[in-house]
């Protein structure tokens, strides 16, 4: 049996702490939900990276392959090398899913701390710059989950830079492989007037096709940007 959630001295504050874990639904413990992040120390504990060896230019594990994986080798990115932390089909993607679509917003700061780790061990100088919203999105969810850990990276000292803008497109998860690479590539342009910074770390939550990466690597490259790298919280 574990202790009583929230002792009785604390009235009130249980209301605005998690009480559960997203992932396993575990009781969180009381100095686990003050953490205010909904997750368990366990499941904390096992969210590790993606397993080494890795692709050097899309950072997806590779088995028994010395440089880049197949795909890389036949669909080359406009992105100079990519560092994905998690395998979304794991407790990633259930952490994604509750923050983008459970409404837990506290989430971002554990992703940032998290992407913040991976971002500082490669590209310390780096400016970094998310991968703006579908406006449709916002304006129905009514807020943009990649600039909220966005946020949470610049609370830790990163540098963050919004010179990309959207137009407006199909949402890329209705569409195929190579309609999700025609729609990103006409989805993505600089903001007017927009300053690019010369090294850069693009960020989008998750890794798919890498085509609206690719996109916005081109466009931000186009616009001056000498080496861009694109971290994302899972690859799926
Ligand atoms: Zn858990
Ligand atoms: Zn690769």
């Amino acid at each position: 049996m574990s202790a009583p959630l929230f002792p009785s001295v604390m009235p009130g504050l249980s209301l605005f702490l998690p009480r559960t874990c997203v992932i396993c639904s575990a009781p969180l413990s009381l100095a686990g939900a003050l953490r205010s992040v909904p997750l368990c120390e366990a499941c904390d504990r096992e969210l590790v990276g993606l397993p080494a060896p890795r692709c050097p230019l899309c950072g997806r594990p590779i088995a028994g392959l010395a440089g880049p994986c197949l795909d890389c080798r036949r669909w080359p990115h406009a992105f100079d090398e990519a560092f994905p932390l998690f395998d979304f089909h794991g407790g990633a993607g259930i952490l994604i899913a509750a923050f983008k679509f459970g409404g837990r917003r506290s989430l971002a700061s554990w992703f940032a701390l998290r992407l913040g780790a991976a971002i500082s061990e490669r590209w310390p100088d780096r400016v970094i710059v998310p991968v703006p919203p579908r406006k449709a999105v916002v304006a129905e969810r009514g807020w943009d989950h990649v600039a909220l850990v966005a946020k949470g990276l610049r609370t830790m000292g990163f540098r963050i830079a919004n010179p990309l803008c959207r137009a407006p497109s199909l949402q890329q998860k209705h569409l195929g492989l190579a309609e999700r690479r025609s729609n990103a590539a006409r989805a993505y342009a600089l903001a007017p007037g927009a300053k690019v910074p010369a090294e850069i770390v693009l960020l989008d939550d998750v890794f798919t096709s890498g085509s609206t990466a690719d996109a916005c690597s081109r466009a931000l490259k186009g616009g001056g940007a000498r080496a861009v790298a694109f971290v994302a919280i899972a690859a799926d």
